[in-house]
């Protein structure tokens, strides 16, 4: 029977939660008006005032927010509280540029942690749970976001953070670790070191929470298979909070947005309007409840869709699909689009023959773009590599629509991530 951690806002009747969601609303914006220069400077140009929000629909009029903003306000020009109420700054992984930071009132920490004690009990977990925390701790949000909604359930909390691979696996036997909170890139990696150390038997896992960077479904199907466990997608973003902004319940069809915090949107990224219901396009976010750093329709960049149809699992909150990737993710190579997760969909199509460690390597040679694609081969591989090599040529062209070179590598021979992988290399930007 499916377990929650809130019953009573999860499982809220759409109406109320739209009720809620306006008083929020309303609140927010007219608090960010009054303490935020920026939004009282945007919204007067666009002649709106805290009053003209009367209802949800009126979210459209309201200006986004973008990372470009919290590069421009950093450090702390966007907070809406006096800075001594903040009682913690995490900051972005700075995958795409220059980090930004996010500052947190004790409210907006208590928020979070109850965003991700909703992923946890949904993950079957409860205070008898062992939960151990492989996400990176410090100013990543994967690493404190999963230990508070942890202690906040009441489990036996194990810091170990990212990193020493063998010791993690020592620590999942022996303290009988029933959870695993990690980036699922560095799942995977566990996953085949338990192999290689032969003691996938003395592990007590039954789920993983696993987020912070997108994965396929085959994936998942892989760290399911390798450590024995139901594998769950978590989403977060630092600018919003960490992971707990949207939570896999047991159906594993999409993740449930804590809507009694956040109003999602789906736009379309290049000309900024709202979609219809149900549309693919870019994720917006407003906060409504965040104190410290609230944002109003910020852009994340991430592409997925929102799914408002009934969940089995009897929770109400909008569901996200996993998103396909990043609006700054994609690559542009020879005029084609190409997002990395459609090339891994091709390899773990042949996981009996390479392993789903690759690295994207783009360049320009005489005006014209490189793209090479360096996979590993799998330990058990015995037939004809340049075969091979051919196959997933062919079957990336049809993908992509475009021409790779693929280089098979020895296995092991790509680095492993601890964290978020790197897989692309794009040395075309050094050339400009
Ligand atoms: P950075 O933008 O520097 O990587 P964050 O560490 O805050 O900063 O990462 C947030 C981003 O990570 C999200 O915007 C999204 O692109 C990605 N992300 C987080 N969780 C997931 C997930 N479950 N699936 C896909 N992407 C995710
Ligand atoms: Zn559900």
């Amino acid at each position: 029977m499916e377990r929650y951690f809130q019953p009573e806002i999860e499982c809220m009747e759409r109406p109320a939660i739209e009720e809620h969601q306006l008083k929020q609303l309303q609140w927010q914006v007219k608090r960010v008006y009054e303490n935020v220069a920026m939004y009282r400077e945007r919204m007067d140009d666009a002649g709106v005032k805290p009053e003209d929000i009367k209802s949800l629909d009126d979210l459209s009029k309201l200006p986004f927010t973008t990372k470009q903003d919290l590069r421009d306000y950093y450090p702390f020009q966007l907070l809406a509280v006096p800075k001594k109420q903040i009682v913690r700054i995490q900051a972005s992984s700075g995958t795409t540029g220059k980090q930004i930071v996010s500052g947190y009132t004790r409210h907006d920490l208590d928020d979070w942690a109850n965003g991700f004690a909703r992923q946890l009990v949904a993950a079957g977990g409860d205070d008898h749970s062992i939960v151990q925390v492989s996400y990176g701790y410090g100013l990543f949000t994967g690493g404190l976001g999963a230990h508070q909604g942890a202690e906040k359930v009441g489990a036996m909390v194990i810091p170990t953070s990212s990193g020493n691979t063998e010791r993690q696996i020592r620590f999942l036997c022996d303290l009988g670790s029933t959870h695993l909170c990690c980036t699922p890139s560095y799942a995977m990696y566990i996953g085949e070191t338990v192999k290689e150390m032969g003691v996938k038997n003395q592990l007590k896992l039954k789920a993983g929470i696993f987020g912070a960077e997108p994965w396929t479904e085959e994936m998942r199907h892989q760290i399911e298979e390798a450590l024995g466990i139901k594998a769950h997608d978590v989403y977060g973003l630092t600018e919003i909070m960490g992971p707990g902004v949207s939570y896999e319940c047991s159906m594993q069809q999409g993740m449930h947005i804590c809507e009694d915090m956040i109003i999602p949107e789906i736009i379309d990224p290049d000309t900024g309007e709202v979609l219809p219901k149900g549309s693919f396009g870019e994720l917006v976010l407003s906060t409504i409840t965040k104190e410290g750093q609230p944002l109003l329709r910020y852009r994340t960049r991430d592409l997925c869709t929102l799914d408002y149809s009934p969940c089995e699992c009897g929770r109400t909150h909008v569901r996200m699909r996993k998103p396909a990737g990043r609006t700054d993710d994609m690559l542009i190579i020879r005029g084609v689009n190409v997002f990395p997760s459609q090339i891994e969909e091709v390899l773990l199509r042949n996981s009996i023959e390479v392993s789903p460690n690759y690295q994207i390597v783009v360049d320009r040679v005489n005006n014209t773009d490189t793209f090479d694609i360096n996979v590993e081969l799998s330990p058990k591989f015995t037939g004809d590599v340049d075969a091979e090599k051919r196959k997933l040529e062919t079957q990336l062209q049809s993908m992509l629509g475009i021409k790779a070179k693929v280089h098979l590598l020895r296995p092991k021979s790509i680095e492993r991530s601890e964290g978020k992988a790197k897989r692309v290399i794009d040395n075309r930007k050094l050339h400009d």
